[in-house]
């Protein structure tokens, strides 16, 4: 454990843009911190207007190739990508968790392989493309032809920085459109690698940019307002999407939104119930609660509340926290103390208004040298109302509310009940009330029984607040494509 540590102490990266198949410095340079100790393991460059300007030019220059090539040479310099990806799993776990603070173990064999099928699948996907024809009674054949879009601007929040990315950059290429990657400006190292492995793989230069930098003011914000941006893919809060939105109204961007998300895990009495539990554990901690997709709003069927929630105290109090980089390590640190305040002040707020902490509610103070990093117990709420704050907005943390309820329709309007509609868990053994319950949810993606099971064929956004648009299989061509008609006289 401490090897480890103190290797991240001593090295200091030096992240750089990635430009026109060049790494550049531009802007002043900004600290990386190591959310587990604080210290400052590198910095990275907050690209301005002049970066933004650059990367977005070698975009569309290299649009006027990639955009016009086979689908199928796409494939094979994508296929090369992905591998480069693969070769480089440990690296790019091990930066994953330097960016984000998330254990090492979770950032395994199979969270490196899902990024590197974010780009397989749609390079497959895209060289497969079936097209559509509509015949008419006269005699005309209307047929469908997909072009790319052409620069693609992609800005990422900073929770799961390898998995995002690369599933917006590989539909984004695939489809051949060239890319303008905007990261979080708190995980620069995952981007700044995947530049690496693209160049490594032999993409052309400017198919593939790099600007890091900040939003508001920043990069983040030029790439929305630039009119040489044909499209906005946006994963991160709801309100920045609103900003988003407005600033890219007057060049008429395409806009793809990932926001925010409140889900509800809904427990059935009739739920297998150790599974119940650990999927609840899980919906709840993965990633220190800092997931959109979480399910931190528990509701639990009258008759089995009580055992419930001791279990699930249990559980919780037994989650292991601490050094990321120990593999037997379960929950790592938040991102940094801005936002553990941030998420304190939520549970604080819940207690002023009546609410009861069962376990956790305390930032954790850890022995040197994770003594400077952001991390906090497990924490289970209860006695809260669900139009109380701590229900209603997004924490972002490791915080959980559970509450009982008395009747399926009851439930079905609290899981309703908040603005988002991003991902809603159920658990019963019912099969008839898994799909009636499902059907009635207003979210994107519903989970019976299990959570965070992905498959990239399915559309994937939120309703509401979550979002605008869906990714995932076809629907993404939604996003990265244009559709033409091209009608055939006879
Ligand atoms: P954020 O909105 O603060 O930032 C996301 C990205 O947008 C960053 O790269 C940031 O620099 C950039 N940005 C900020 N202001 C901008 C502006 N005015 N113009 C252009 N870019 C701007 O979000 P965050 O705090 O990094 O991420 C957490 C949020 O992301 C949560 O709300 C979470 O639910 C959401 N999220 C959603 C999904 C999903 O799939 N729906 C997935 C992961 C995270």
């Amino acid at each position: 454990m401490a090897t480890e540590v103190k290797r991240s102490q001593t090295h200091h990266f030096k992240v750089q843009h990635f430009i026109d198949g060049q790494f550049v410095d531009g802007g002043p340079r900004f600290p990386i911190i190591y959310p587990a100790t604080g210290e400052e393991i590198g910095t990275a460059p907050a690209g301005g207007q002049a970066e933004v300007d650059a990367a977005v030019a070698a975009a569309r220059r290299a649009f006027g190739v990639w955009g016009k090539m086979k689908p199928s040479e796409r494939r094979q310099v994508l296929h090369r990508f992905a591998d480069a990806i693969i070769a480089h799993g440990d690296e790019l776990a091990r930066l994953e968790t330097l960016d984000v603070g998330r254990p090492i173990r979770d950032n395994g064999r199979p969270y490196i392989e899902r990024a590197a099928a974010n780009i397989r699948f749609f390079a497959d996907f895209a060289a497969m493309l079936p097209s559509e024809a509509y015949p008419m009674e006269n005699g005309y054949i209307n047929y469908v032809l997909r072009h790319p879009v052409g620069v693609a601007g992609l800005i990422t929040p900073w929770n799961v920085p390898l998995l995002l990315e690369t599933w917006k950059i590989g539909p984004a290429l695939a489809f051949g459109n060239t890319v303008v990657l905007k990261p979080a400006e708190w995980t620069p190292l995952a981007a700044w690698k995947l530049a690496q492995l693209a160049q490594e793989a032999g993409l052309p230069p400017g198919v593939f940019n790099v600007v890091h930098g900040y939003g508001p003011d920043s990069a983040g914000e030029f790439l929305t307002r630039h009119p040489g941006v044909n499209l906005i893919s946006f994963t991160g809060e709801t309100v920045t999407g609103q900003i988003i939105m407005a600033n890219a109204a007057p060049t008429l961007k395409r806009l793809s939104f990932e926001l925010g998300g409140k889900g509800a895990n809904i427990v059935f009495a009739d739920a297998d119930f150790e599974r119940a539990v650990e999927v609840s554990i899980r919906a709840a901690f993965f990633n220190q609660g800092e997931f959109c997709l979480a399910g931190p709003r528990i509701f639990v069927e009258r008759s089995l509340y009580d055992r419930f929630l001791a279990a699930f105290v249990e559980r919780a109090r037994a989650i292991r926290v601490g050094d990321p980089m120990d593999p037997e390590t379960q929950m790592g640190a938040l991102i940094n103390h801005e936002h553990l305040n941030r998420v304190m002040g939520f549970v604080e707020r819940a207690v002023q208004n009546g609410a009861k902490v069962l376990t956790g509610g305390k930032r954790l103070a850890l022995p040197a040298p994770l003594d400077g990093g952001s991390f906090m117990e497990p924490t289970v709420i209860v006695d809260v109302g669900p139009e109380d704050e701590i229900c209603q907005r997004e924490v972002f943390g490791p915080v959980v509310t559970v509450t009982p309820f008395d009747d399926e329709a009851e439930v079905i309007e609290w899981a309703n009940g908040t603005q988002y509609g991003l991902s809603a868990v159920v658990q019963t053994s019912n099969v008839r009330r898994a799909h009636r319950v499902a059907a009635q949810l207003q979210v994107g993606t519903v989970w019976v029984n299990d959570f965070f099971v992905r498959d990239l064929r399915v559309p994937f956004g939120g309703m509401k607040y979550s979002g605008i648009g869906r990714e995932g299989g076809h629907y993404s061509l939604e996003v990265f494509t244009e559709a033409a008609n091209i009608c055939i006289a006879v």
